[in-house]
């Protein structure tokens, strides 16, 4: 079985990024916007801002504590927006509840968001016209493409519908001409879908719940899902073991996805970059 590794995936989009930096008058610059301490958020940005150096971009961080008036935070999200010095912007989500996510949206300048927030980024990606797709949906192709698992034509099954993951993965996997089948928690029959699955997409969020017997024998298998176990190692939506004796391909967890995901940001903001900026590298 050969498996999904992200990091040369990554490693490849970040060399390619480090290239471009050199030609412009300026570095890139990301803003990460958190709202609180969540291990999840410090973890990513951590590694996120690591990405961001390797490629040759800068970045800010404006760190919210958790119970932020709502007021506050959209005016000062408006600002980052704004700042010309700032190319692109990352909100950490979900946001604390006393915060309307969608008002927050609503204060995103599409060209600035590059994981997809706002309606406008979402339309465009389900129009399949110029934008920026949330990035771990968008590492999840970038991850298979990698290892050049085709997927014209052929049968993808997405277990999860969220917005930031199932919904527009679909619509990635059908630019690309696959026959996408999106499952989820009410879904009929899902073993015997996913069974009918040349690439499967685990995006469920249920810790190692998808088995070797959710799997056609030679697919390949994409774990979406990060979760700690009570030893303290990490999981995916996948059971490893059982899924890898069936499947010919299979994305690890650390490793996979995730890693990716961050080559991905560091890709937008460059593309962001360039269109703000009219420099081209
Ligand atoms: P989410 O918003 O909780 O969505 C989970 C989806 O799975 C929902 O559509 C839900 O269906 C469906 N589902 C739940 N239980 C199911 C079941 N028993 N059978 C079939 N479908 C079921 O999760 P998410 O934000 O998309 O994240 C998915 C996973 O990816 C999580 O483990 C998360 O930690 C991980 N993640 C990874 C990265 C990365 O960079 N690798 C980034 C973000 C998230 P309903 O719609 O019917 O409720």
């Amino acid at each position: 079985m050969i498996l999904l590794k992200g990091a040369p995936a990554a490693r490849k989009i970040t060399e390619e990024l480090a290239e471009r930096s050199g030609c412009f008058s300026r570095r890139p610059c990301i803003a990460f916007v958190r709202v609180g301490e969540d291990p999840d958020d410090l973890s990513y940005e951590r590694a996120a801002q690591k990405r961001m150096e390797k490629a040759g971009a800068s970045y800010i961080v404006r760190a919210f504590e958790k119970d932020v008036e709502e007021a506050v935070f959209l005016n000062e999200l408006k600002k980052i927006n704004d700042d010309p010095e700032t190319d692109g912007v990352l909100v950490f989500r979900p946001l604390p509840k006393n915060i309307s996510e969608a008002k927050a949206a609503a204060v995103m300048r599409p060209e600035k968001d590059l994981d997809c927030m706002s309606d406008l980024s979402l339309a465009a990606v389900f129009k399949g016209a110029e934008g920026f797709a949330p990035c771990t949906a968008e590492a999840v192709l970038a991850l298979l493409k990698s290892y050049d698992v085709p997927l014209c034509g052929k049968r993808v099954v997405i277990v999860g519908r969220s917005l930031v993951i199932g919904k527009p993965a679909a619509m990635l996997f059908l630019q690309e001409n696959a026959t996408v089948t999106v499952c989820h928690s009410k879904t009929e029959n899902l073993k015997e879908i996913c069974r009918e699955a040349d690439v499967l997409v685990a995006a469920v969020g249920k810790q190692e719940m998808i088995d070797g017997s959710y799997i056609k024998e030679g697919a390949a298998v994409v774990d979406v899902g990060i979760h700690v176990k009570e030893d303290g190692s990490l999981c995916g939506d996948c059971n490893f073991e059982s899924v890898s004796e069936k499947a010919a391909m299979l994305s690890p967890v650390p490793g996979g996805v995730g890693a990716v995901t961050t080559a991905v940001l560091a890709d937008h903001l460059f593309r962001a970059y360039e269109a703000l900026s009219g420099e081209k590298a």
